[in-house]
């Protein structure tokens, strides 16, 4: 999509902490983050969120949930908390799906 913030991150038109890339997701560190470690895991297809998902994407979408302890290995972390904002009453700011991956010290409950 054209007019996408994460599109145009996977594109390269945007620069971004890359930490992972293979041929069906993308991984940055979050602009803003919430925990010592906040990573954002994208599918490089454009979807918007859970909401969007297509039976054609059971697939990626469990390659998507593989990827997630792949990446927390990589950063080293020991326990880390996976969220997805699904809508604007979901808290969703950007419209292309992503998997914040957050980790370090201690979170707090939940
Ligand atoms: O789940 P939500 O849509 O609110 O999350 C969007 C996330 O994208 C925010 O945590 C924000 O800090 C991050 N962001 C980023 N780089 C940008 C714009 C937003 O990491 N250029």
């Amino acid at each position: 999509m054209t007019d996408c913030l994460f599109c145009k991150i996977v594109a390269g038109e945007i620069p971004s902490q890359t930490v992972f890339e293979d041929d069906d997701f993308f991984a940055f560190r979050d602009i803003s983050p919430k925990a010592d470690t906040h990573l954002l895991l994208i599918p490089k297809k454009h979807i918007v969120n859970l909401d969007d998902l297509q039976p054609e994407d059971e697939a990626l979408m469990g390659k998507m949930m593989l990827t997630v302890p792949k990446l927390a290995k990589q950063e080293n972390l020991e326990g880390y908390r996976t969220i997805t904002n699904t809508g604007a009453k979901g808290g969703q700011e950007v419209f292309h799906m992503h998997f914040h991956i957050l980790g370090g010290s201690k979170l707090p409950g939940f």
